[in-house]
């Protein structure tokens, strides 16, 4: 993991770099014996008349151990400093005074000669606030034992000379300054890393502003350090913009950490830390705001905002031990290292204040600490969030393998589903083809013929017969019937489908088999209903409709017919024509009602009179004819004699009254050599019957050749 490869780098700098800076020998020389004098000297010729002439007033100059804030100021803001340089016993290739800093502008003499400036002391008007940076002042060779002068201005509450005062060889210094800066660098970059791994966190957690706030309190305190390093002022000698950098980096951290602790809480400690985190936001803005106008000397900001930010620290460690009990452990570590910097912090006020004597302080190790803490955390939550993240990957490959399946399973059953309804579709046009030569078939004999041979065929691959009776069928093997429809709207069954194999009917799904089974029966009961009408039709058009006998059409046909086969096959035909007697005066009498009776009547007794092969029809009115297939004249003459007798001794009863029976006059004709053909048989036997009704009625005649 990058971070830990990071900590292991950051600390072993740490452990290498104090030896390497600590085999230099910085040779170097206290400046001692100050001492001050307030307000400012007269110019003589553009020479300070304190200097050329310093015997003038020299009672005002009074002792101070170091050149800095002397006592009784009063509404002074210009001081003078002077020291003797010591004799040292190192002897300086390139001597410089070094200064920590300057409060907050000041002129530097060495005997009556000006050495050095910073600021723009004699622009009576504006005297600008110029940063704090170091100061390294050049020497000439000759400055030991000489008297160094600063004349001094500030407007700022300190005022004179800060932190160190000190002769160096000028290379010295500049190890000197990397020793003093290292540490802090390296604290700052590794804030920064800190900061960029949080922000991280806080961009993966967007609803967790935690984060985001220790990622901009890890940048904040980077900025800080590097604002204040003495190191940067090698590469960015901009130390106003430097201090800007500290104004909004030190004032922004209050801001921040209030902010924080502030999502950890939601009782009042959560209202009280969002206030202070307003005041020192307002602070923030409008000091920088009003100073970047030229309205006020950022400088005089930094006390301000110290005793404010004073108050605050002591605050949230106050809130912070207040609800220590409920808080998390990461909350808790958090909570130990702000207070641990806030004490360094306190602690480097009350030195840049003067109210605790100067001495180097490393306010950079509370920052390590807690960038230190911040990694401790990130890297606790990275690996939470680490196995969160294997945890949903888990969790998703069984979803995913979960989802896997069941589209796998679907397939399958889409996949069986087409094969389903190509199956039905080549069951559906088999069907179709049947019914189609179904359609051609006259009568239903035929077409049941038609599918007990070919019905099977429709069903294949289940596997059937198509019978007429179940009778030995066990119930699992009954599979359908097919069913035809009568006129009258009732159902008869015409076929049934019987399964040969039981396992074959698997080879369809139930719910698909069951429609087919349906259709087909719709299909086929519909085609069979026609062939019935079919078949009815071509009765009716044969058949009387008065007597149910064979009609005149049906016998000129069959008359045709039989006298072919007769001739053929050399067998005797006889014809009978009857004719009822006097029909018309019965009509008359009775009314036709009765007459239609009668001719019923006499209809039934014909029918059951003659033989199965005889073909009694009615030939049209109340004339009756028969074919008599293989009847010789005189068996037909006997034949008809007896019916006449019949006729004439039935007692016919209507309507429950008696009522006068009938008699009738018979032709015969026989078929003879000489009359083979049906038309003239036909006639002859009319012949013969016109001469039973002129010999009186109610007898038999033949044809005489
Ligand atoms: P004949 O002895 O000379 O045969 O005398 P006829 O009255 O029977 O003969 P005709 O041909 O003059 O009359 C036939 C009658 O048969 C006429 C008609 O009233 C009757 N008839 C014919 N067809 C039907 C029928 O379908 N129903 C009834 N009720 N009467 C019929
Ligand atoms: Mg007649
Ligand atoms: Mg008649």
């Amino acid at each position: 993991m990058p971070s830990y490869g990071l900590l292991v780098v950051f600390l072993s700098l740490l452990t290498i770099f104090p030896p390497v800076f600590a085999m230099q020998q910085y040779e170097s020389e206290q400046v001692t014996a100050w001492q001050y004098r307030w307000g400012d000297s007269e110019f003589v010729n553009g020479e300070p008349e304190w200097i050329v002439t310093p015997e003038l007033h020299s009672s005002d100059w009074k002792d101070i151990d170091f050149p800095c804030m002397p006592p009784d100021r009063g509404q002074y803001n210009t001081v003078w400093f002077k020291a003797t340089l010591p004799d040292s016993d190192h002897d300086y290739l390139h001597p410089v005074l070094y200064v920590t800093s300057i409060d907050l502008m000041a002129e530097v003499y060495l005997e009556d000669k000006k050495i050095y400036q910073f600021g723009d002391l004699n622009n009576k008007q504006h005297k600008s606030f110029y940063g704090w940076p170091w100061h390294s002042i050049d020497l000439p060779d000759d400055y030991a034992g000489k008297t160094i002068y600063f004349r001094v201005f500030s407007s700022y509450r300190d005022i004179g000379l800060w932190g160190e005062v000190k002769l160096f060889e000028k290379t010295h210094l500049l190890f000197y300054l990397l020793e003093k800066a290292y540490f802090e660098v390296l604290v700052a970059l590794f804030s920064l890393f800190v900061a960029i791994i949080t922000l991280a966190f806080s961009m993966m957690h967007r609803g967790e502003r935690h984060f985001l706030y220790l990622s901009l309190f890890s940048l904040t305190s980077a900025v800080m350090l590097l604002a204040e390093n003495p190191a940067v002022q090698f590469v960015f000698n901009y130390p106003l913009v430097r201090v800007y950098l500290l104004a909004i980096s030190y004032y922004a951290l209050p801001v921040i950490t209030s902010l924080l602790l502030s999502s950890w809480f939601d009782d009042w400690r959560h209202k009280w830390l969002i206030n202070i985190a307003v005041v020192h936001l307002i602070y923030l803005i409008s000091v920088i705001g009003l100073s970047l106008a030229g309205l006020i000397e950022l400088a005089v900001t930094f006390p301000i905002f110290d005793a404010i930010f004073a108050i605050t620290i002591l605050l949230i460690i106050g809130l912070g031990i207040s609800k220590r009990y409920s808080l998390a452990s990461d909350q808790h570590l958090v909570m130990l290292s702000f207070t641990v910097y806030g004490i360094f912090l306190l602690l480097d006020m009350g030195i840049a204040n003067s109210v605790l004597p100067w001495m180097h302080l490393d306010i950079s190790v509370g920052a390590l600490l807690f960038a230190l803490v911040l990694m401790l955390i990130s890297l606790r939550h990275y690996s939470h969030v680490q196995s969160a993240l294997k945890e949903l990957n888990e969790h998703l490959e069984v979803k995913v393998a979960e989802r896997t399946a069941s589209l796998h399973a679907y397939a399958e059953a889409e996949q069986e589903r087409a094969e389903q309804l190509q199956r039905l579709n080549v069951l559906g046009a088999r069907l179709e083809e049947l019914n189609s030569r179904l359609q051609t078939v006259d009568n239903l004999t035929e077409a049941r013929h038609l599918l007990i041979k070919k019905l099977p065929d429709v069903f294949m691959p289940v596997e059937l017969s198509v019978t007429t009776s179940l009778d030995g069928v066990s119930f699992e093997r009954q599979l359908a019937q097919v069913e035809l429809q009568e006129l009258d709207g009732s159902y008869n069954v015409f076929v049934y489908l019987v399964l040969n194999n039981l396992s074959s009917k698997k080879l369809i799904k139930q719910d698909n088999l069951n429609d087919f089974i349906n259709r087909v029966k719709l299909r086929l009961g519909v085609t069979l209903s026609s062939i019935k009408l079919k078949e009815e039709l071509h009765r009716f058009s044969f058949e009387d409709a008065l007597t149910g006998l064979a009609n005149r059409r049906f016998f000129d046909l069959a008359l045709h017919r039989e006298t072919q086969l007769a001739n053929r096959q050399k067998n005797p035909l006889s014809l009978l024509i009857c004719d009822i007697d006097h029909f018309k005066h019965f009509n008359d009498e009775y009314g036709h009602e009765v007459g239609d009776f009668v001719l019923k009547t006499l209809a039934q007794l014909m029918n059951e009179f003659f033989r199965e092969t005889d073909i009694p029809c009615r030939y049209g009115g109340e004339e009756f004819v028969v074919i008599m297939p293989g009847a010789t004249i005189d068996d037909a003459t006997e034949k008809a004699e007896l019916l006449r007798r019949i006729v004439a001794d039935k007692q016919m009863v209507f309507n429950g009254k008696h009522i006068d029976s009938i008699t009738i006059s018979i032709g015969i004709a026989d078929l003879t050599p000489s009359r083979s053909e049906s038309e003239q048989l036909l006639s002859d036997a009319d012949k013969a019957l016109y001469i039973a009704k002129e010999c009186g009625r109610n007898r038999v005649e033949t044809t005489h050749p």
